[in-house]
């Protein structure tokens, strides 16, 4: 089953050179997020005056914001804003100011629940290493040097959604508990989509597990090994713990195609893998699922500590933008624009702070300007 059948445009609609309508939500967020949706947005704009699209644009609220203006994270105005949109382009949430742990409510949640709520359940990260920037990588360049891998993360199920609940004053002081737990659907789902992608690149997967432990991983290999095998039957397979990923992603990174894990080892991973090109600024995500709008973002967070700075790099919320044109809107040639623009920019020798080292850097703005001037 090809990915593009997950999404809501139908790519048969757009022969090369249509015009495409389409109604996009920029959910900006907290800290960082504003300044770093704003600088991807006028790169949406741009390309749509090139190509000779339009895109309307709304903007909603989601997480502390949304907290401050309504008491609630996600509040039902964004909900029903997303349903109605082809793509939704999110900044960041969260920050200090939202940390109390007795609060009703917590920025977080309006993320979990748009996921729930549009069923994304597959949480695509590509990690790629700009060799431009190889020499700037925390890594040795030979390690860094030509990764590429596509990161699924289960992103509906597992720990994060499983019963949880706590109990205060027993014998031992206050006991709390998540549970992991997915079906064989949930899996088969994510499995099948990472499966499709490998056929597309270099047709292997890498399945992550705590098979040797835990009932709910040795589900998630039994039916990996089924989907992958009556599917799949030219894409090679194989079964890696947890654990062992952990070392293996930052040895030989290059020796990983595709990988599909679970949310919790996803959420963890890819934040790991995010070192490879040294900095959470540079990569992007894509939420996508049941036939319905696509959610994508920067992998990193409100950056509470450089926020209102204008130094946050910018190009993870660009090159989501990018994500969002080709897996939302079949836009492939304009995607391509935004990435080839992104590489121009950053072998020209530009650098936002996080990945200037010691040398000079630009501000947010002026690095989205550059972008900007790359597309042309
Ligand atoms: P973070 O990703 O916000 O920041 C981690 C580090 O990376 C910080 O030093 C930050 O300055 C740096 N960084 C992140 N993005 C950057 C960028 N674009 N340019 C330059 N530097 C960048 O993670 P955190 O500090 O653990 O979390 C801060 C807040 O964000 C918390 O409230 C957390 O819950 C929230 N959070 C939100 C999301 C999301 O919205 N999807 C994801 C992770 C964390």
């Amino acid at each position: 089953m090809s990915l593009w059948q997950y999404q809501k445009v139908d790519v048969s609609q757009h022969a090369k050179g249509v015009m495409v309508d389409a109604q996009l939500v920029i959910l900006a967020g907290d800290g960082i997020g504003p300044e770093v949706a704003a600088e991807a947005r006028k790169v949406l704009e741009r390309i749509a005056a090139k190509f000779g699209h339009h895109f309307q644009f709304s903007e909603g609220l989601i997480g502390g914001c949304a907290i401050d203006a309504t008491g609630e994270a996600l509040p039902d105005s964004t909900l029903d804003m997303c349903r109605a949109a082809q793509g939704i382009l999110l900044g960041a949430v969260g920050g200090p100011k939202w940390d109390n742990p007795n609060a009703k409510t917590r920025p977080e949640a309006g993320l979990l629940n748009i996921r729930k709520e549009l069923g994304l359940f597959a949480n695509l990260r590509p990690i790629t290493v700009s060799r431009h920037l190889v020499s700037a990588a925390p890594l040795k360049q030979e390690i860094v040097e030509g990764v590429d891998i596509l990161f699924f993360r289960e992103l509906t199920g597992g720990l994060y959604f499983g019963e949880s609940g706590k109990k205060t004053g027993g014998p031992h002081g206050d006991v709390a508990y998540n549970t992991m737990i997915y079906s064989e659907h949930e899996v088969e789902r994510i499995v099948r989509m990472a499966g499709a992608a490998a056929r597309n690149r270099r047709k292997k997967v890498t399945s992550v597990d705590k098979a040797n432990v835990l009932e709910v991983s040795r589900l998630w290999r039994r039916v990996t090994e089924r989907v992958m095998t009556n599917e799949f039957p030219d894409v090679q397979l194989e079964h890696v713990l947890i654990d062992a990923m952990a070392m293996h992603l930052i040895s030989r990174p290059k020796s990983f195609d595709v990988v599909v894990t679970e949310n919790l080892f996803g959420d963890i991973l890819t934040d790991e893998g995010s070192m490879l090109p040294g900095s959470m600024g540079l990569l992007p995500s894509a939420s996508l699922g049941t036939p319905g709008p696509g959610l994508y973002e920067p992998i990193h967070g409100s950056a509470p500590d450089i926020a209102g700075k204008g130094i946050a790099n910018p190009l993870a919320t660009i090159l989501a933008s990018a994500m969002l044109l080709r897996h939302s809107l079949s836009l492939e040639t304009e995607a391509k624009a935004i990435e080839t623009a992104v590489d121009a920019v950053l072998a020209a020798g530009h650098r936002t702070k996080d990945i200037a080292g010691t040398g000079p850097h630009v501000s947010t703005v002026e690095m989205g300007q550059l972008v900007l001037e790359a597309i042309g």
